[in-house]
């Protein structure tokens, strides 16, 4: 008898001191959000003095609203798959941003539209490359995912296939808006000096987002560079390069000089230092934005969560449109580097 209770008290006592390991576990005892959100509409040379009040609002607006897209669907308990989809869209309609309607020309004078998306709980994923005519190009990458056998479909073939199940097409006029007809009008009359996209202001559009299932989710949708050759393909619907997602590390979206962001793998490399060194989601992206990039003069940034809720945002260019938002409540739209 005197054993049993022995074997009691000491069953009692791992049992508690198990639930102290637990706790431990997560030093900061940090409560998991149910649902956060984190977007970035675009990296580049912006400061507080060259912006007008107006456009500073305009950007500002933006943000928020994308983000009300994105937690109207997980605070409803939606997928992390549909909030990115949801919030990207909002920014792919707004002009002021580099993606769909207001996306940059080619030196054609055409907008040639890039767009990626990735699931973290199935690490399955889709992508188009160089559409003219699909109204909401994660629309179509979401559908490659969804429906075809394959990861990345490109140009007319993959319009033909978006076409086919029911997405929206537009002429290619409905993305260019005077805005940007006045900025290829203006490269073409000053040639000269060659454009340079490290200076450029970018405005590609990203989401990566994680629901009340623990699932992670990120997309990307541009119109890629300024004055790119026609043909052209970025790092936004590149797996890897410009969007990655996975449960067990963190989901990821880029933006800015493409071509550096693919020789990088970028997006990836978030993950894999999180997976492989044990860094935090923090440390990887800081190391990858502002080290690692910055020893190569690439410009640029990104968006990321992980599992827990934790957002990243570094950019190693003076500013980034940028957002995140929690169901503790904590919400952000930053433009600017100190604020
Ligand atoms: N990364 C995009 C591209 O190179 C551009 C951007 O993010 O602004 O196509």
């Amino acid at each position: 008898m005197r054993y049993i209770y022995l074997l009691l008290i000491l069953g009692l006592m791992s049992f508690s001191s198990c639930d102290t390991s637990n706790a431990q576990e997560n030093p900061k005892n940090k409560k998991r959000p149910e649902w956060a959100l984190v977007i970035h509409g675009g990296a580049g040379y912006m400061s507080p003095d060259k912006m007008e009040a107006s456009l500073d609002k305009e950007y500002r607006d933006g943000l928020a609203e994308a983000l009300d897209a994105g937690e109207r669907v997980l605070a409803n308990g939606g997928s992390a798959e549909d909030a990115v989809v949801a919030t990207i869209q909002v920014m792919e309609a707004n002009p002021r941003f580099n993606s769909a309607v207001g996306a940059v020309l080619t030196m054609e004078g055409k907008a040639e539209l890039d767009a990626s998306f990735m699931s973290g709980n199935t690490r399955n994923s889709g992508a188009v490359a160089g559409v003219t005519n699909l109204k909401s190009p994660i629309a179509a990458a979401r559908l490659v995912m969804d429906s075809s056998k394959h990861v990345m479909m490109a140009g007319r073939g993959a319009e033909v296939y978006a076409m086919s199940h029911g997405l929206d097409t537009v002429p290619n006029s409905y993305f260019i808006t005077d805005r940007r007809m006045d900025q290829f009008n203006r490269k073409i009359n000053d040639l000269k000096p060659k454009p340079d996209p490290v200076k450029k202001k970018y405005g590609t559009v990203g989401c990566a987002a994680l629901d009340k299932e623990g699932n992670l989710a990120a997309g990307t949708s541009t119109g890629g560079m300024m004055f790119k050759e026609y043909g052209r393909v970025g790092d936004a619907p590149i797996i890897g390069a410009g969007t990655y997602a996975d449960n067990n590390t963190c989901a990821v979206s880029c933006t800015g000089h493409g071509e550096y962001f693919i020789r990088n793998v970028v997006a990836y490399d978030v993950a894999a230092r999180m997976g492989y060194l044990k860094e935090s989601l923090k440390d990887a992206a800081d190391y990858i934005i502002n080290d690692k990039l910055v020893q190569i003069e690439a410009s640029g940034g990104l968006i990321a969560i992980d599992k827990e809720g934790n957002v990243a945002m570094p950019f190693n260019s003076s500013g980034m449109f940028r957002g995140y938002r929690k169901s503790t409540g904590e919400n952000y739209v930053g433009i600017y580097k100190d604020e």
